[in-house]
């Protein structure tokens, strides 16, 4: 037998946007815990927006857990904020999200790190040269002295705790980065997105190093905004898909342009505005290979009869994956499929 360091994270009831919350229990398992081996917990939902002070007794479900490599005998355990009747918490976007295993999520994560208030590398007054040098860029005038380490180190703690990423890179603006997580079944990448967040804001913990998820932290200026591109298929869409079956599905995205927005993260309207390849708010539009559409439709989708993946532009860098998994599948189960 040995201790496991057992860190129960879940989301907390802050609006717009939900924090992650973690706190350590200490239990003894023969071997790594598998997720049916972990017992419920609770906590204090007074303190986190999830109760009123005279019965707040919130429920911990774990969900999906990982082994963390910088702690002996670490394990992350991702969970769903239950009530005491067993039912799920109003804030529990999770159980919104329908179940479905053939269902497959991309999502790319973009955000920027930032030290004493301003993004890695700005100066303290004023703004450094104009974006075009950071996408993708090496050495230290583009990307500064620590972004990588950080950066890098984040990815091999990711590796270690089995997240599926996809790749990285330093993004348009100074300071700037993102990262690519893919899963298969409606929750898995979700969970993991949450998990690489977590993963990521401790890391810069020891840095003083602050993770800004904010979609336009620089504001109405020429500095790019934040996303986080959704890519989505399901079994149909693979392997059947059409014309037809496409362009009934754009309708329903139209349909539910105004639901999706908004769970696809807050202040959107300062980063969609048409301009910094977005399309505006308030408008719905999809395109072949166009990264100025709502939703771009890749090449390689058109090339084989319309069937494979589509990419979602709209989604925020702070919106809450589980809230965006679970509208997209939403909006295509109201689409007939033959
Ligand atoms: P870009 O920056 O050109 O939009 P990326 O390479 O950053 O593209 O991201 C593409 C995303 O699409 C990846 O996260 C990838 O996992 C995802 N993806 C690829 N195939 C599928 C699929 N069949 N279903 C869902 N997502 C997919
Ligand atoms: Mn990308
Ligand atoms: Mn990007
Ligand atoms: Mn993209």
């Amino acid at each position: 037998m040995a201790k496991y360091k057992l860190e129960y994270l879940w989301l907390d009831g802050y609006k717009p946007v939900a924090s992650l919350r973690g706190k350590t229990q200490v239990k003894e398992f023969s071997s790594f815990p598998k997720l049916e081996e972990l017992p419920l917990w609770g906590f204090d939902g007074s303190s986190t927006q999830q109760a009123e002070g005279h019965s707040s007794d919130c429920v911990l479900k774990p969900v999906a857990v990982y082994p963390d490599s910088t702690k002996k005998n670490g394990v992350i355990v991702m969970n769903e904020v239950m009530l005491p009747d067993g039912s799920a918490h109003p804030s529990n976007a999770r159980a919104t999200i329908l179940d479905d295993p053939g269902a497959w999520f991309g999502y790319e994560q973009e955000y920027f790190l930032y030290k004493e208030g301003r993004p890695l590398g700005f100066p303290k007054e004023g703004y450094p040269a104009p974006q075009g040098p950071y996408y993708t860029g090496v050495g230290y005038q583009f990307v500064g002295d620590i972004a990588r380490e950080i950066v890098d180190t984040h990815l091999d703690l990711c590796l270690d705790a089995g997240i599926n990423h996809e790749g990285i890179n330093s993004e348009v603006a100074k300071g700037q980065w993102e990262f690519q997580i893919f899963g298969k079944g409606s929750k898995n990448a979700a969970d993991q997105v949450w998990v690489t967040r977590y993963l990521l804001l401790r890391l810069c913990e020891k840095y003083g190093v602050d993770v800004n998820f904010h979609c336009k932290p620089l504001g109405n200026t020429d500095w790019n905004g934040s996303g986080m591109h959704t890519n989505f298929s399901t079994t149909y869409m693979r392997e059947v898909g059409g014309k037809e079956y496409f362009e009934k599905l754009m309708g329903a995205f139209d349909k539910y342009k105004n639901e999706h927005i908004a769970v696809y993260g807050p202040d959107n309207h300062l980063r969609l505005t048409g301009l910094h390849e977005t399309q505006s708010i308030d408008k719905f539009n999809y395109g072949v290979g166009n990264r100025g559409a709502s939703i771009r439709v890749p090449h390689s989708f058109v090339n084989n009869g319309y069937k494979g993946y589509l990419e979602d532009r709209r989604p925020n860098s702070a919106g809450d994956p589980y809230k965006i998994a679970s509208r997209i599948l939403q909006t295509i189960a109201t689409v007939p499929t033959k």
